[in-house]
């Protein structure tokens, strides 16, 4: 099944085709924005505009035999890598191996099922195998033209290990002299954690959320949910793609709209709560990966859904279930937080998804951040 198509970013889409139609396009570039909103998918877009043998002014055709192997995940000359789990393996080449033969499943998985989201019961990361096989590939020929494209998703996840500053120092050399024809996108949603060394070798491309319009638009198209389904779930993904396929309908234990709200209801409470116990035993609660897959991501996102809710509701509007959930709770503390400390209290939550990188505490991290709300808010 070929992937759906790429909804949202159409500015960004329009200064790349005008760099590309100008042979402005440098060959590292770091696509970075919010979680899910469809990084990977854009990069895998741009490799579509690169290869297409018949692109117009408005983008690749969609059509050709380059455009629809792009698509299907087939293109020879398209290599999609993303963090993996570290494989149980006896020797470095073993574990070149193990990570080649899971990345292989995965892509398999992703062109049979386009709402297919790994779940994994470790962080997924870069290891040194990973790394060598994306120099291997880099160095061979393309096999139907000039040109090869690696898209290198989430690569906050690619952190020094003990022995593989060899291949990090091959990892950067490739990014600053990519072979001849060859263009290498990197995606990040926390460019704040990258290494300097890469930050400093790419051109950054800043992505935005998607507006619910078009998240809703994909919830109709590609999970054919109803209507009025995909603008509620829409209206709770914080401009996530990933996050409205957790929150459709179905799409997870229970009711996963109602789940939503009863975090942010709850995560809002211990904010205004003037006693610190219930906040602390909220960050003692928090683990990175959670049973359903559900990282310290999640936690951010309810808590931002709610904060808006309390901002829109000092605007006179609301309308969302995380929009009511939070206008109860502040109700019921007697709190009235002013728009500029609410504000405030959003750009914490960004900050603190900026300092979450694979190997932070979130316990620590999300105490720290609920007690900075609490003061924002209460004073
Ligand atoms: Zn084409």
């Amino acid at each position: 099944m070929p992937l759906p198509p790429l909804y949202g970013h159409e500015d960004v889409r329009r200064s790349l085709i005008s760099a590309r139609r100008r042979n402005r396009l440098p060959q590292s570039l770091l696509l970075h924005g919010p979680s899910g909103i469809g990084k990977e998918r854009l990069g895998l877009w741009l490799a579509q505009l690169l290869l297409c043998g018949d692109g117009s002014e408005e983008g690749p055709c969609g059509v050709c035999r380059s455009c629809t192997s792009v698509l299907r995940l087939e293109h020879p000359d398209v290599h999609w890598f993303f963090p993996l789990p570290r494989p149980k393996a006896s020797s470095p080449e073993k574990l070149r191996e193990a990570l080649e033969d899971h990345r292989a499943e995965e892509l398999a998985l992703r062109r049979e099922n386009p709402l297919h989201r790994p779940e994994y019961d470790r962080p997924p990361a870069y290891f040194v195998g990973g790394v060598r096989t994306i120099q291997g590939y880099a160095a061979m020929r393309p096999s139907t033209g000039s040109n090869a494209v690696f898209v290198v998703g989430d690569v906050d996840r690619m952190v020094p290990q003990e022995g593989s500053e060899e291949a990090a120092n091959a990892f950067l050399k490739l990014l600053e002299e990519p072979p001849a024809g060859t263009t290498l996108i990197l995606t990040s949603s926390r460019p704040g954690s990258l290494l300097p060394t890469i930050r400093s070798r790419v051109l950054p491309v800043r992505l935005r959320p998607l507006a619910d319009g078009a998240i809703a638009d994909f919830l109709e198209e590609v999970a054919s949910l109803s209507a009025d389904e995909a603008r509620s779930a829409a209206r709770l993904a914080e401009g996530s793609v990933s996050r409205a396929i957790r929150l459709r309908p179905g799409g997870g234990d229970g009711d996963p709209i109602s789940a939503v709200a009863d975090e942010v209801r709850a995560l809002l409470s211990a904010v205004l709560d003037s006693a610190a116990t219930k906040r602390l035993e909220l960050a003692h609660a928090q683990s990175s990966f959670g049973a359903r897959g559900s990282d310290f991501g999640d936690t951010l996102d309810a808590l931002a859904a709610g904060l808006r809710g309390l901002l829109r509701n000092a605007g006179g509007g609301t309308d969302s279930p995380a929009d009511e959930a939070a206008i109860s709770v502040a109700q019921r503390a007697s709190v009235q937080p002013a728009p500029a400390a609410v504000s405030r209290s959003l750009e914490r939550v960004d900050h603190t998804r900026d300092l979450a990188t694979g190997n932070v505490n979130p316990q620590l991290l999300l105490a720290d951040l609920l007690a900075g709300i609490h003061r924002d808010l209460v004073g």
